[in-house]
């Protein structure tokens, strides 16, 4: 008889950890500032495509500049977190915001994050990753064990492998999520 080691919900356990955002969001600007306060988190580790700035802007709007100033007014720390592996890109958008971050950071991948903490001497339990895809920022946050949010991506007119891949992972984070009745 074959014993298994690991049942199916065991994986559903494992999947739901990584796979769960600690809070979700239509887009950026409904972020709850004062509730993050609240849980102490001191410092915003932005992700820039589609969370920020879509994929054919150059620049970002008045309206996410704006918020980005709103959340500095509040106290707030604020770092780009971008797979980008446009150097160009992700530093003309800090510059715009004048924050400091990273490009090429290879989320769900740790190390870069971890990088990023010690060069600028952060406390990941301070941070929140905010960003638009479950795969890349929530198993990123998931998996350092600290504070995330989802948002949905500005531009939903995505390609076909990523409209694949959005329709997975909010099917996937949808049966994953325990029901509350
Ligand atoms: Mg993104």
């Amino acid at each position: 008889m074959i014993k298994r080691f690991i049942g199916i919900n065991d994986i559903k356990l494992i999947l739901q950890e990584l796979l769960i955002p600690k809070e979700s969001y239509e887009s950026v600007w409904d972020i709850d500032l004062e509730t993050l306060k609240e849980k102490n988190i001191t410092t915003l580790l932005l992700d820039l495509d589609n969370t920020l700035l879509s994929n054919k802007q150059r620049n970002l709007s008045i309206q996410h500049l704006n918020w980005l100033q709103k959340c500095k007014d509040n106290g707030f720390q604020i770092y780009l977190l971008s797979n980008n592996r446009s150097k160009k890109r992700v530093q003309r958008a800090a510059k715009q915001i004048e924050c400091n971050g990273i490009y090429l950071a290879m989320k769900p991948f740790t190390f870069s994050t971890k990088q990023l903490a010690k060069t600028y001497s952060l406390n990941l339990q301070e941070c929140t990753i905010i960003g638009d895809q479950i795969f890349k920022d929530i198993v990123l946050g998931n998996w350092l064990k600290i504070h995330n949010i989802l948002v949905e991506p500005i531009d939903k007119t995505l390609s076909l492998f990523a409209r694949i891949q959005y329709s997975f992972e909010r099917f996937l984070s949808k049966k994953l999520t325990p029901q509350t009745k």
